[in-house]
């Protein structure tokens, strides 16, 4: 299939590989972020990491959208749905995470809530079109992949005059959470690893291009290379950030040229800013609350806003004790650090939010496989 199968050719990854292996200083570590969910992934699902020499090491960021969202805002949808009678409409994975009381939306539902499972925003528009006597809330999540769709139904909802439909807008920022994992002060308790760059996110990329990476690149002196979620892509990535790193450079490249502009979707950004404006803060679950890192619906949009329509009020609510979430999604520890990886938390189990979604450092590393070392030694002390 074009432009998939050649970028998963083995013989070609074994070249890049030996490359990478050939240019990087055998006296100094490597360490890279690759922030996007979606890369996490792909490095798990094709043993990438496997590929790298040793001291070159890919650390997970926190770019899984299912992954951040914290419980406070879950529980804001499961209230919606209980107490206030609306039908709530939802990606699939979002309804899986685990909220308050042992409760997530699909619990919800089980309690008698009225709650949907959509493929797009449109799914939850035309649901509100044809349930006129309902009210109709799109639990709408993510960066700024999904944000488009969602400021699109709104505009659509507002031409047509529709009554029963509103958002519950947790969409989040890229640029500000990366900044974030660099300079917070939550990071002096959780630690931060020491990072030498970061592989930038492909879908994100495409909408907002390479432009906003630049300030951070330059502020913190790190180099940035967007690339696309194929395995070949992620290997010239590391290549790219390893010869950057090698000249001292710290530039936002662009590896996935093939849909990445510099300027990215005009049209996406410039809706984008017509429906949503910033918050001034955001909790994002592992990562706490960050400054202008989500957006909220403009007040010429707040009929739309379930917030304001339902007299919602946000409270912060703290994770499992036993989850590592929060210091996996900064890239502090692994998967496997977890002392309940693979045994009480399961995907058809979820503790944390990081086995949810395939995207979720925890689910990608059971899925394929690469906590079966630590399994083996467990199992034989
Ligand atoms: S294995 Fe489960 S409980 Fe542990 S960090 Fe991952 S998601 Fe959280």
């Amino acid at each position: 299939m074009k432009y998939i199968d050649e970028f998963r050719d083995g013989a070609l990854a074994q070249k890049i590989a030996a490359r990478i292996a050939q240019e990087v200083d055998p006296q100094r570590d490597y360490r890279f972020m690759e922030f996007c969910g979606g890369h996490t992934h792909a490095i798990a699902r094709y043993g990438i990491a496997d590929l790298l020499p040793a001291h070159v090491r890919m650390v997970h960021g926190p770019g899984c959208p299912v992954c951040v969202l914290p419980i406070g805002r879950i529980d804001l949808a499961i209230q919606l749905a209980l107490a206030q009678g609306a039908m709530v409409c939802s990606y699939g994975d979002t309804l899986r995470v685990p909220a308050s009381d042992g409760l997530s939306l699909v619990k919800a539902k089980a309690r008698g809530g009225d709650i949907r499972m959509v493929y797009s925003a449109a799914d939850a528009l035309g649901l509100a079109r044809q349930n006129p006597q309902r009210q109709v809330v799109f639990f709408a999540i993510g960066f700024e992949t999904t944000t488009p769709p969602t400021a699109l139904v709104i505009r659509d909802a507002e031409r047509a005059g529709l009554e029963n439909f509103s958002v519950l807008c947790c969409h989040v920022l890229t640029p500000p959470a990366i900044t974030h994992i660099l300079e917070s002060p939550e990071a002096r308790d959780i630690g931060v690893v020491p990072i030498d760059g970061f592989v930038g996110p492909a879908h994100v990329s495409i909408v907002i291009g390479t432009e906003p990476y630049a300030p951070f690149a330059k502020a913190y002196d790190k180099p940035v290379v967007i690339a696309g979620f194929e395995p070949l892509d992620v290997m010239q990535a590391v290549l790219m950030l390893v010869r950057q790193v090698n000249t001292g450079r710290a530039e936002v490249e662009n590896e996935f040229t093939r849909a990445v502009s510099r300027q990215g979707n005009t049209n996406a950004i410039a809706l984008m800013a017509e429906i949503f404006e910033p918050r001034s803060s955001f909790e994002w679950r592992g990562l706490g609350e960050v400054p202008v890192s989500a957006l909220k619906i403009r007040p010429r949009y707040a009929k739309f806003d379930a917030e304001q329509r339902f007299g919602l009020h946000y409270k912060p609510v703290a994770d499992n004790k036993a989850c590592e979430c929060g210091a996996i999604l900064r890239g502090v520890k692994q998967p496997t650090d977890c002392k309940i990886f693979g045994t009480v938390c399961t995907p058809e189990n979820p503790v944390g939010s990081c086995m949810v979604s395939s995207e979720g450092a925890c689910a990608a590393h059971y899925a394929y496989g690469r906590f079966k070392d630590i399994a083996i030694v467990a199992d034989s002390v």
